[in-house]
């Protein structure tokens, strides 16, 4: 592999670190291919995409390039790739695993200004978007034609299409839809020699050898940068109720979400977050403090259905209050709501959780998958630990109950003792038959744990993967493959 050969340092703009310089030739090719506005080495413009959404990944690039068009993306990589230089693919730089960021001096390729948004094909429900494509833009553009996607992410209005398949995203429709690789049905990508291949005609069957959207979906960047995203899209479900339930421990919530996923096929979304969490987001955004302290956890549950299919609002209301009735017993308190402001209301609760726990430092973010049933034991388990290896962080757990997948959320943790306590934990949820990965990938900040989840045999594969689409290993070097 040709170790960055390229980089002539020079003292650089940002404190502690040096900027890269891009041999002159290769810049003025890059401007040629993109236009000169879109090749940036200005470290202000460039600072934007050098840090990563929680502010613990802060690398510096050789330079920022924003192509326009599948062909201006071939051409970079292949100038790059001819000049043995790494490149990091990046969507909206909301990815929370470090993967998106410039941590070896890399070439930025920013892929926001492929933007377009294809008809829908109304007999596959699919339609063809560019990588670029906010998930938000896409669910405006849908919403008049009384469409809507499959996924569902607080970032949806910075997270885009090409982002979110290169990290099989979940999010909060993964229990009725599936996640990202369950919903695109082709893609168009560009390999690092500059070579394009294209997989858009989304056949609903095709046995015809290897399935290259589905090698390259959660693949990181490390395979080959997506152009171009084929979807399902589905019909809006206009009649939407929602209800926070407070229960007494995380093993009630387990046993209420279980039951309503198999008597309500409604169901959309079962979302669990922490009392003490949600006392935060009320106090910084002005939102009224929920239920007693008899209440630890609070999960969401939102039902959701088409008039078109019969489905109302008072009908959803109805058996959501019936099931809740049943569940008295283990429901400290509730709060229901249908139509517009409650629904926002109540889902902002869980939605601005990220964004108030950011607000008061960097946070340590782990997403782990457990098996079904195995929440409250890991939960309680990893405590301990934490309470054992950084006695001062403050634990916040929140995530996607029924996918058996929570994010456990660190402030007040330092370097140093966040190595050893990603380890321990991770260790945990693997010991439990988890992983340590659920929808957020495995990026650079835990590229190093992969083989607490791959064997050997299977991380020599990811390599061999790896060699026969980006042979000189320019595309995200150090993400998801350790070293
Ligand atoms: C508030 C908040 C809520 C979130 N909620 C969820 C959630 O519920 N579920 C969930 O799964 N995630 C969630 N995330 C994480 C994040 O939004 C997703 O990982 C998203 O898929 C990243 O998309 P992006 O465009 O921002 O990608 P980036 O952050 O830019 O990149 C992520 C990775 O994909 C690669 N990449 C990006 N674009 C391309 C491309 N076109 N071709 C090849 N590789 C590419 C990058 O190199 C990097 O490795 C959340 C993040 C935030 C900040």
């Amino acid at each position: 592999m040709k170790k960055r050969r390229y980089l002539q340092t020079v003292p650089g703009e940002v404190i502690g670190l040096r900027r890269p310089t891009l041999p002159a030739r290769l810049l003025e090719a890059l401007e040629e291919s993109v236009g000169r506005a879109h090749a940036v080495v200005d470290p202000e413009i460039c600072a934007q995409f050098e840090t990563d959404w929680t502010g613990r990944f802060r690398g510096i690039s050789a330079a920022v390039v924003r192509p326009g068009s599948t062909a201006e993306v071939a051409e970079v990589l292949s100038l790059c790739s001819a000049a043995g230089v790494p490149v990091v693919p990046q969507g909206g730089n909301t990815g929370l695993v470090g993967g998106g960021v410039p941590m070896g001096g890399e070439v930025v390729l920013s892929l926001r200004r492929l933007t377009y948004i294809g008809e829908v094909d109304d007999s596959t429900g699919q339609l063809t978007v560019g990588a670029g494509t906010t998930l938000g833009a896409l669910q405006q553009h849908l919403a008049p034609l009384g469409l809507e996607t499959t996924m569902d992410l607080a970032s949806r209005d910075s997270a885009t299409l090409g982002g979110m398949a290169a990290t099989n995203a979940g999010g909060l429709q993964v229990l009725r839809n599936g996640s990202m690789r369950s919903n695109v049905t082709g893609i168009e990508v560009v390999l690092a020699d500059g070579s394009v291949l294209s997989q858009l005609r989304g056949l609903p069957k095709d046995t015809s050898g290897y399935d290259i959207p589905s090698m390259v979906v959660g693949s990181e960047g490390t395979l080959a940068v997506i152009t171009q995203v084929r979807l399902r899209v589905g019909p809006a479900n206009d009649n939407r109720v929602v209800a926070l339930l407070g229960t007494a421990s995380l093993h009630d919530a387990e046993r209420i979400a279980s039951r309503l996923r198999n008597e309500m096929e409604n169901l959309r979304s079962a979302e669990i977050m922490e009392r003490t969490t949600l006392l935060l987001v009320a106090a910084r955004h002005g939102l009224p403090a929920l239920f007693g302290d008899d209440t630890p956890w609070v999960l969401l549950i939102e039902l959701s259905g088409r008039q078109a299919a019969g489905v109302t609002t008072d009908q959803l209301s109805e058996e959501l209050t019936f099931k809740v009735a049943a569940e008295a017993g283990r429901i400290t308190d509730s709060a229901i709501g249908s139509g517009g402001t409650d629904l926002q209301r109540l889902w902002s609760y869980r939605e601005l959780i990220p964004e108030t726990l950011a607000a008061l430092g960097t946070v340590r973010k782990l997403d782990v998958s457990i098996p079904p049933g195995g929440c409250p034991g890991f939960v309680s388990a990893a405590r301990d630990l934490v309470g054992r290896i950084a006695p001062s962080a403050r634990l916040h757990v929140f995530g996607h109950l029924l996918d058996g997948n929570l994010h456990l959320n660190l402030l007040g943790v330092s370097e140093k003792d966040g190595d050893g306590l990603d380890l321990s934990v991770l260790e945990l949820a693997v010991s439990l038959g988890g992983s340590i990965g659920a929808e957020h990938g495995i990026g650079r900040a835990k590229s190093h744990l992969l083989h607490l989840v791959r064997s050997p045999e299977e991380i020599d594969l990811f390599r061999s993967v790896k060699r026969a689409f980006d042979p000189m290993s320019t595309l995200n070097p150090g993400v998801l493959i350790p070293s």
